[in-house]
């Protein structure tokens, strides 16, 4: 049963918060909202640990789809970065600022970038092109993603300086051109880059938040060097460059983890 501790504390942690939201801001939507997620990676963590194949993609999708069709297209919340200022600006702790509180900012600091690696439906639709590793070296074009950061927030308030009337709407237009602007871009970025997390390393602006949070993670993938026998496999098979290898906190790209497990899954030592 020890096994299954991890499945067991991830939904634990999701229904502390779904009852805790639930009942401080007397709202049944979140009971529902953070057990559906919950369940959904809890399902995903003990179908890996029954060493099912697609556990992982199972739960991108179960959360993804969730969070683009009903919370983004048919229930109006921009999730977006661009949603988060939104609702900072108005003071509203709603929607985009508890989800970004949850998953990106303090989340981050128990189960590092596992947003990125099971819920994020920009990824959930790259993670099906044919790049699953990259096939070229990391470039060093990283700072792009302070580039578009700095963009969403200039957008956002630019449209509060300018007193931009029924903002919702604009909010609601936003996330779907933002959609259609971060697939269009990460698709053509990993066909230029062969590499279909290239969006991930690059460009996507969320990574000012899950980088310096996911240092301090929790759960991390450590490495046994007692059964390691260097054989590279694991760096090899890594959509994100991590060298896995190195159990320290500024280990090589460490802050790209995205628990995806695919160097455990391949280890031929199981040292990770
Ligand atoms: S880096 Fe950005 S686009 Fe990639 S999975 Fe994370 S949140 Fe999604
Ligand atoms: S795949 Fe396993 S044995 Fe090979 S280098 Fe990585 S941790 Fe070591
Ligand atoms: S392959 Fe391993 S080190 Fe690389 S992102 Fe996935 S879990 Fe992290």
């Amino acid at each position: 049963m020890k096994k299954y501790a991890l499945p067991s504390l991830m939904l634990a942690v999701f229904e502390a918060v779904a009852i805790t939201l639930w009942l401080t801001k007397d709202n049944l939507f979140y009971l529902f909202n953070f057990s559906y997620i919950g369940l959904s990676l809890s399902l995903g963590i003990f179908l890996f640990i029954r060493k099912y194949k697609h556990a992982r993609r199972i739960v991108q999708l179960l959360v993804g789809l969730y969070m683009l069709i009903y919370l983004g297209l048919i229930s109006g919340e921009n999730m977006q970065i661009e949603g988060f200022w939104y609702y900072l600006f108005t003071g509203v702790f709603e929607a985009a600022t508890i989800h970004y509180a949850v998953a990106k900012i303090l989340g981050p600091l128990i189960f590092g970038r596992g947003w990125c690696g099971y819920a994020c439906w920009t990824a959930m639709v790259l993670d099906f092109l044919p790049y699953k590793t990259p096939a070229q070296p990391r470039k060093k074009i990283g700072w792009i993603q302070y580039l578009t950061f700095a963009a969403s927030l200039i957008f956002v308030s630019a449209l509060f300086l300018a007193h931009v009337g029924n903002l919702e709407r604009v909010m609601f237009w936003a996330f779907i051109v933002g959609n259609a602007l971060y697939y269009a871009v990460g698709i053509g970025l990993a066909f230029a880059f062969q590499d279909n997390r290239a969006f991930c390393k690059y460009i996507c602006p969320i990574t000012v938040f899950l980088k310096p949070m996911s240092y301090f993670s929790l759960l991390r993938i450590k490495c046994d060097k007692e059964k390691c026998v260097s054989c590279g496999k694991c760096r090899r098979v890594c959509p994100m460059h991590v060298d896995v290898t190195d159990n320290s906190r500024k280990r090589e790209n460490g802050t790209e983890c995205i628990l995806c497990m695919e160097c455990v899954r391949n280890c031929p030592k199981k040292a990770l």
